[in-house]
């Protein structure tokens, strides 16, 4: 049996025709009533999936330093939006803020902007972030004007994206429409090739890829990089994005769902499960290039956060730690940076300014 949102998205193909991956992810999880985002309460045990944030307070605190730092460096402005989009359980920004609350004048500088388009869960941020008055928004857009810090953890890997298949004929769209019964959803090609294939990496595009190659492509990720980076270049700031995604284009189906921390079939109970595709990094860091901003990385999550000094604050937690407390503490360590769980998995790319010297935790400037 298919979802509420499931029947009315199969009513809607059976007057309008299919609609794109993109198109039906937007419906999916961002519906104004029956959309995952605005009803669920997804993360953690008892939800559909686990974040960095959740897994333990050291991820928190290494970003609330990395902002920290980057206030310093671009000469301590005040206010400063501090702006976090999809802040989930608010345990991100709680961590980086208990851990800031030393750096002379930071708080004070702060206006901590949240992009939330879900009711519960701007409930449970509230709870925790009342002592430092934030304010809501729907959209980036809505943030006021002026110096920026934002942060966006598994944000971008729910925005929509759209899918391709190359054919005998160039790159059809892969659609969502009807099964035979005419009630179930299904996938469907495009009957031509797609005029939003142009959209792909030249690379992809025009390479030999076989028929049955499958690219995706976010516009709307790339829209939002691309305002992030004119803000930052104009009103001065900095910008950490951290996700799991590919460094280069790259063919492949990386649309996927997941039901209480288990794949599932995506078109099954659309608004009862969360539906994410891999972050294009590739994509955003040209975007915010061409844009005149910095950028660094995409580095692996493990080698930021071991350059931020992960492994000395495990060691510092541990020290006031009881036997089992030291094992819970090498276990999020070891989930947040080993190469086979997020350390690789999961990349981080900083985009800012042109006034600002370098960022901790990156090499080189890509
Ligand atoms: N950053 C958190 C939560 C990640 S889940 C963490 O690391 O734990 C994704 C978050 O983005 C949720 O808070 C979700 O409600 C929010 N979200 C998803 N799509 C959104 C959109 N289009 N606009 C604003 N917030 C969105």
């Amino acid at each position: 049996m298919t979802s509420e949102l499931g029947r009315r998205l199969a009513r809607r193909i059976a007057v309008a025709g299919p609609m794109s991956v993109a198109e039906f992810m937007a419906e999916a999880l961002g519906h104004p009533t029956l959309g995952y985002y605005r009803r669920a309460l997804p993360i953690g045990a008892d939800g559909d999936f686990t974040t960095a944030p959740e897994i333990s307070q050291m991820f928190g605190e290494l970003l609330g330093a990395w902002l920290a730092e980057r206030w310093q460096a671009m000469g301590r402005p005040s206010p400063v939006r501090l702006v976090e989009l999809g802040p989930g359980r608010g345990t991100l920004m709680a961590d980086a803020l208990r851990a800031t609350r030393g750096v002379p004048g930071f708080h004070g500088a702060l206006d901590l902007r949240l992009v939330e388009i879900s009711k519960p869960l701007r409930a449970l941020q509230e709870t925790v972030l009342s002592g430092y008055r934030p304010a809501w928004h729907e959209r980036f857009d809505d943030v006021p004007e002026g110096p920026l810090l934002l942060i966006a953890n598994e944000f971008f890997d729910a925005l929509p994206v759209r899918q391709f298949e190359r054919t005998a004929h160039g790159w059809n769209e892969r659609m969502v429409g009807l099964a035979p019964d005419g009630t179930t959803l299904a996938f469907a090609l495009s009957p031509g090739p797609s005029p939003f294939a142009r959209l792909l990496p030249a690379a992809l595009r025009d390479g030999d890829s076989p028929p049955g190659t499958v690219a995706e492509i976010s516009t709307a990720a790339i829209d939002l990089a691309n305002r992030i980076a004119a803000r930052l270049v104009q009103q001065r700031g900095w910008s950490l994005i951290v996700d799991y995604g590919r460094d280069a284009p790259a063919a492949g189906a990386t649309f996927q769902a997941l039901r209480g921390h288990r794949p599932v079939d995506p078109l099954e109970r659309p608004g009862e499960t969360d539906l994410t595709a891999h972050v294009d990094f590739a994509a955003l860091a040209e975007t915010a290039r061409a844009g005149g901003a910095r950028v660094f990385g995409p580095t692996g999550q493990g080698t930021f956060l071991r350059r931020l000094g992960i492994e000395q604050r495990a060691d510092a937690l541990k020290g006031r730690a009881t036997a089992e407390q030291r094992d819970a503490i090498d276990a999020a360590l070891a989930r947040l940076i080993a190469p086979g769980q997020m350390g690789t998995l999961f990349r981080v790319l900083a985009m800012g300014d042109d006034r600002s010297p370098a960022p901790a935790g990156f090499s080189d400037e890509t």
